[in-house]
């Protein structure tokens, strides 16, 4: 196994940091925070410069990036923005990895290109009222009605609805003994009639945050079904794990940026005639807060070697996605503790990272679910 970054990956943080600094300004993202606004034109200058097709296959355009590329893209993007990292990533798990990996011929072909160019955005809907981490428990049903399927049910937490242009939706199409069975995906689009969105107030992630859907006798075409009928939840596991690699990257690239305003406060803020860092309490912090943020950063790199040598499991992106979740958290409360009051006030960026932070260990799977998929792969 090897962590150092390629030139090709180096590459990739340099040419992305360059694109972002001038983009991706303090004044910018918090803008996009406080207007509740989607980093557009951040997400348009990524596409513009072929960065959105990294990871596609070359044949629909792509530039055959690896995992690891992709972790390294996705924490460079995290480090200047964690909402447009996960907006990427949103494209790239829902509308790249997963129909690449489920989808028809059609299916790839008609949107795998338009997704490495941009030009299509998409989400994902698992989650409803009556079931969070009991996942498989989802009722919105999908009967088959003719040539299509007719959907009613509610979901809530679907992270960007109202900018994608599809939505993997997760249904219910058969009710058996086993709840994993009889649950189906499809590629819905998003503006189809019976569809309704409804922005949801959350504490942090606001410039794009998430929405409450409902679907009432919406009609889905059967050519939308991705993978096979009844036999859907393998392929939520797929994504879930994909996910957790993305989220993971582009976290850790937010707990960085939160740590280096906290380190350069700590060498310029004076208390007693002297740096707040040269006290042991604030510069213990720091120590610790670099050694999470380090050993974050090789667990990414270890799990996207994993995935790309296939040896990944379950309990591996369990594990990424927990220490990983809980580091940000801790960092991003620390960074906010070494500012003091300046971290507590609504001009300064410090409150962003501690707000948008404190998703991180309970969205894609909490962190004690997380711990239930470890303690099973101990045979507990
Ligand atoms: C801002 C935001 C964005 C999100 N984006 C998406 C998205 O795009 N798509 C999507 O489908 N979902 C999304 N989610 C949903 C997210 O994945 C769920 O919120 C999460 O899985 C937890 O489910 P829950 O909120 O229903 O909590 P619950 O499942 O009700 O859990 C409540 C508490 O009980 C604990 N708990 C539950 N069961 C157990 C157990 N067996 N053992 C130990 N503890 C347990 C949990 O850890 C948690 O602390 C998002 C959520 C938020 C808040």
């Amino acid at each position: 196994m090897n962590f150092e970054l390629s030139n090709d990956q180096q590459n990739i943080q340099h040419h992305l940091n360059d694109l972002l600094k001038d983009i991706c300004t303090p004044e910018y993202v918090s803008q996009c925070d406080e207007q509740q606004k989607p980093p557009r034109e951040a997400f348009d200058a990524l596409a513009k410069n072929g960065w959105l097709g990294l990871i596609g296959p070359e044949e629909y355009g792509g530039a055959g990036g690896s995992p690891t590329d992709l972790a390294v893209m996705l924490d460079t993007l995290g480090y200047h923005f964690e909402e447009l990292g996960l907006w990427v990533f949103r494209n790239l798990t829902y509308g790249c990895f997963a129909v690449l990996k489920h989808g028809t011929k059609e299916q790839i072909e008609h949107m795998v290109p338009k997704v490495l160019k941009g030009e299509l955005s998409f989400c994902f809907g698992l989650t409803e009222p009556d079931s969070g981490s009991d996942a498989s428990a989802l009722k919105l049903k999908a009967v088959h009605d003719g040539t299509d399927y007719i959907v009613n049910g509610r979901k809530v937490y679907t992270s960007g609805m109202d900018i994608s242009d599809y939505c993997i939706l997760v249904t219910r199409t058969k009710v058996l003994e086993k709840k994993q069975q009889g649950i189906t995906n499809f590629l819905v689009d998003t503006k189809l009639p019976g569809i309704e969105v409804k922005k949801l107030a959350t504490l942090g992630q606001r410039s794009i945050g998430t929405t409450e859907v409902l679907y009432s006798n919406t009609r889905v075409p059967e050519s939308a079904m991705l993978g096979e009928l009844d036999q859907g939840w393998k392929c939520v596991d797929n994504y879930l794990c994909y996910e957790r690699l993305c989220l993971s990257a582009a976290r850790t690239g937010a707990a960085r940026a939160a740590f280096e305003y906290a380190l350069e406060y700590a060498k310029s803020r004076e208390q007693f005639g002297r740096p707040i860092g040269k006290f042991q309490a604030v510069s213990h912090k720091l120590a610790e807060m670099k050694s999470m943020l380090d050993i974050s950063q090789t667990m990414v790199y270890r799990y996207a070697w994993l995935v790309e040598n296939k040896k990944d499991t379950r309990a591996d992106a369990a594990i990424l996605k927990l220490y990983t979740a809980e580091s940000y958290k801790s960092i991003a409360d620390m960074s906010l503790q070494i500012l003091g009051g300046y971290g507590y006030c609504m001009e300064y960026p410090m409150q962003r990272f501690f707000r948008d932070s404190r998703l991180a260990t309970i969205g894609g799977g909490t962190s004690e679910i997380q711990k239930n998929i470890i303690a099973t792969s101990l045979g507990l």
